[in-house]
């Protein structure tokens, strides 16, 4: 029997049978990396968009369809029609299909294959550059909008093209650009004003009311295969930066403005609150600051261990204990409190750590977007003057990645 081998039923596939053949042994998977794919009826839509898709499938995946089931019957082993759907009970199965096939527990229906959608190549305007996208990174706000339509305030009213971590080569240049020509590789900023405005003209541009950005409704991301973008924001890349660091300039983005913020600088003390990959972001972003000592916590030990490989001096799992006792950990870790947090969850409890972390006179950095009220010991940090400080996406940070393409290759 298959017991490890993985199964992938199309909702062709009867739960019927599916419950039968299944009692123990393999798992339901996702279907490009099922050992085998069910499907009885060739002509469902799902199970076409899988045959269209064949060419993602791993090699050793086996698609039963409709003509082998179909032969079953011919060959005089009755099935019964249910919905439209040829269905065969399990005991009609040839003996060698089902010995092939082992038993699988059914768990749920796996996820349909995403459909891709052919859009027009569009065409630059005077402003643009048409790029064909190299690498496309995947940030967690991608994931939620595909789960749940919407984050925050921004809710999605028609289909959107994820993505905003990206780079590409230039294949069209707008009238209008000076700066870039075909064959560049460029790191794209995906979030630009509307309008030159005070906020613009003061530097302060990620501040500006009226923002595009890539994959942030009503705006489509570039996780497709050519996508224009404003020329101002696009940033050609040198040669030895690859396309996938240049997507990677945009997470980095956001801890440069991070550290900036937090008053990272030479000799500081850090705080990380969160081991994601915002968190391990600042903490290499510090360090490449000027940071004496990262202290970062999470409740991940997996995670922690990767912010140890990546260059964090301490890490401390997060169990049950208090923020307050939290806090005492994280001073007996650095031997005094820190200069600055910088607080990469958005979880309340991380919030208050981060408060009674910071010295006195330091800077409470808030990166993470957790619930839109939480409580804060405000009296803590008023008595202390710990400044509580906010910041949103990120602005002329581009060129300080840039800058660093060793650190960003070479952590
Ligand atoms: P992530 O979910 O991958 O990482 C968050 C980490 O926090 C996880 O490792 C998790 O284990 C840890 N965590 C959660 N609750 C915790 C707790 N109670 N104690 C300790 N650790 C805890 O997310 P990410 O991609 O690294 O992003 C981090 C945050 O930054 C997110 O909230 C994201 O929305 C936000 N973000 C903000 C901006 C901005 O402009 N302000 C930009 C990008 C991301
Ligand atoms: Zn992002």
């Amino acid at each position: 029997m298959h017991r490890n081998k993985k199964a992938w039923f199309s909702q062709s596939v009867s739960r019927h049978i599916c419950d039968i053949w299944v009692t123990e042994g393999g798992i339901i998977t996702n279907w490009r990396s099922a050992d085998f794919l069910f499907s009885n009826d060739a002509a469902h839509p799902d199970t076409q968009r899988i045959f269209e898709s064949l060419e993602f499938v791993e090699d050793k995946a086996t698609v039963f369809h409709a003509s082998y089931l179909s032969a079953c019957e011919e060959s005089g082993l009755k099935g019964s029609v249910a919905m439209g759907h040829f269905l065969l009970p399990p005991s009609f199965l040839h003996e060698e299909i089902r010995a092939a096939i082992g038993s699988f527990i059914w768990e749920q229906q796996s996820p349909l294959p995403p459909q891709q959608e052919k859009r027009p190549i569009p065409e630059p305007g005077p402003n643009e550059v048409l790029l064909q996208m190299n690498a496309v990174g995947i940030c967690g706000s991608d994931v939620h909008y595909w789960q749940h339509g919407k984050l925050g305030d921004f809710l999605m009213k028609k289909p959107m093209i994820l993505g905003h971590e990206g780079s590409g080569t230039v294949v069209k240049v707008g009238s209008g650009v000076q700066h870039l020509k075909t064959g560049d590789r460029v790191a794209i900023e995906p979030a630009y004003p509307l309008q030159n405005d005070d906020f613009c003209k003061s530097g302060r541009y990620n501040l500006s009311p009226k923002m595009f950005c890539c994959a942030t409704p009503p705006y489509d991301g570039h996780l497709s295969r050519y996508y224009a973008h404003n020329a101002n924001y696009c940033f050609k890349l040198p040669e030895c930066v690859s396309s996938e660091e240049g997507a990677f300039i945009e997470p980095l983005s956001v801890a440069i403005h991070a550290c900036r913020r937090g008053h990272v600088k030479l000799g500081s003390k850090i705080l990380i609150c969160g081991a994601g990959p915002i968190g391990l972001l600042n903490l290499l972003v510090a360090k490449a600051m000027g940071a004496a000592q990262v202290v970062i916590c999470d409740l991940s030990s997996a995670r922690l261990e990767k912010a140890k490989e990546v260059g964090a001096d301490f890490t401390i799992t997060v169990t049950k204990e208090t923020a307050q006792d939290l806090a005492l950990k994280v001073e007996a870790a650095l031997g005094c409190m820190p200069d600055s947090t910088i607080e990469c969850t958005g979880a309340e409890f991380c919030v208050h750590t981060s408060i009674y972390s910071t010295r006195s006179g330091g800077t409470v950095l808030l990166v993470g977007h957790g619930p839109a009220l939480v409580s804060v010991p405000l009296l803590n940090a008023a008595i202390r003057e710990v400044d509580i400080r906010g910041m949103f996406r990120y602005c002329n940070t581009v060129w300080a990645s840039l800058a660093r393409p060793a650190f960003i290759a070479h952590p």
